[in-house]
């Protein structure tokens, strides 16, 4: 059993940190966005990370995406700027129902644009009175004549108003649901702005007044569109899992740079048997939900719905741990933890919003369970 990464996970890793160290400048700045930072895209594009969402035949690195690629390069970006991991990750949330449910010409026409990230991605699953309860979305997809008619809203959409598309979860007549790829130029859809949260983010209320489209806009089979929502979360919830690891371990070098250096009571802090202790855990702590986020997405990479239950418990474990441990870094660097805009202020804020989207802790315990009581004989 080998624990380390292969070689070519190191490579991809090496141009993550690259890409992140590039950015580093201006990662404050874009990270207080909610609209798309030029120079944080640009810099993307030149990266050619995004390669790493699509199939190789459409301008993509691999055969398909690779969980455990995606989750090494969101812990590298998330370091030093949510916004950048952020435009990263949703290059495949919001392409991976085209990926594996598009037709020929939906893949053509799609997939090497978000490759090379000209045009933007985002996946609409919530909507204003409905998040964690999928099954109750009223969006409406309904044949009409030679097309279908879409009518309805998405809320908080990442990317919302950036996206040059939107992959919608919607419900038929027949109460199934499917996955419909709407163009965002589409006459009838329009983007109003979501309330600023405390780490801000990309995000958009997406509307949908009798959008018109062909019949070919389902993606997958009509019915369907759930499993294309479960191979969706199966490859990237485990890359939320990623993005905590990195996050986690940014706030600890924080930390540690401070007590190292701030004395107090004659020594410094490190050395002071409590804040000795806290910097003990969170390296514990770091370590043990790195392990099982590789170990996950390396489950995820084989079959990413069958393996949903690892990714789950990899995303609990390291969003939970994100958050002690930097809450642990905030206290441990007093009251500089606490200045506005600081780095460790910025990775607190933005530590928080982890434990809710993709699967809020509560409902992936759900899940855990579940699949225990389903399988222990
Ligand atoms: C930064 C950010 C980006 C986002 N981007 C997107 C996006 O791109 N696309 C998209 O579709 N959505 C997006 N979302 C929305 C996100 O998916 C939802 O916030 C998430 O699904 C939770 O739904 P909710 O916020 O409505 O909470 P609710 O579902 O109302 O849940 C509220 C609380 O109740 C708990 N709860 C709910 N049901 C149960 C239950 N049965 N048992 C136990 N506890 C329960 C939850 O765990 C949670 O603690 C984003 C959210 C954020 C914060």
């Amino acid at each position: 059993m080998n624990f380390e990464l292969e070689p070519r996970y190191l490579e991809i890793q090496g141009r993550a940190r690259e890409l992140a160290q590039q950015v580093e400048s201006v990662a404050a700045e874009a990270d207080e966005c909610n609209t798309v930072h030029p120079a944080v895209l640009e810099a993307l594009r030149a990266s050619r990370l995004s390669e790493l969402m699509v199939p190789a035949e459409y301008g993509g690195r691999d055969k398909r995406p690779d969980p455990l690629a995606i989750c090494v390069v969101r812990e590298a970006l998330m370091a030093t700027s949510a916004h950048l991991d952020s435009l990263f990750a949703l290059q495949g949330i919001g392409s991976y129902a085209i990926t594996v449910g598009g037709s020929q010409s939906q893949r053509e026409t799609w997939l090497p644009r978000v490759a090379s990230a000209d045009a933007l991605a985002a996946l609409g699953l919530t909507e204003p009175d409905t998040g964690s309860d999928l099954k109750a979305i009223t969006t409406s997809i309904i044949e009409s004549g030679d097309g279908l008619v879409l009518n309805g809203a998405k809320s908080w959409i990442s990317n919302g108003g950036a996206a040059a598309f939107y992959v919608v979860l919607a419900k038929d007549q027949h109460d199934s649901f499917s996955m419909v790829l709407v163009p965002a130029d589409a006459p009838g859809v329009s983007v109003t702005p979501t309330p600023q949260i405390i780490a801000p983010h990309v995000l958009g209320e997406v509307a949908f007044d009798n959008v018109q489209l062909p019949a070919d806009a389902f993606l997958g089979e009509a019915g369907c569109g759930m499993d294309l929502v479960f191979g969706t979360l199966g490859v990237f919830r485990v890359s939320v899992a990623g993005a905590s690891v990195g996050l986690a371990q940014a706030a600890l070098e924080e930390a540690v740079r401070h007590t190292r250096t701030r004395e107090g009571f004659g020594r410094p802090l490190a050395k002071l048997g409590p804040v000795a202790q806290m910097l003990a855990d969170c390296w514990t702590e770091i370590e043990q939900a790195r392990l099982l986020t590789y170990r996950a997405a390396s489950m995820a990479r084989e079959d990413p719905a069958g393996t949903l239950h690892h990714s789950s418990m990899a995303k609990l474990a390291a969003s939970e741990m994100a958050g002690r441990v930097v809450d642990r870094c905030v206290q441990m660097m007093g009251r500089f933890g606490l200045i506005r805009d600081s780095k460790i202020e910025r990775l607190y804020r933005q530590a928080r919003p982890m434990r809710i989207y993709e699967g809020a802790s509560e409902i992936l315990r759900l899940g855990i369970a579940r699949e225990l009581t389903r399988t222990v004989p």
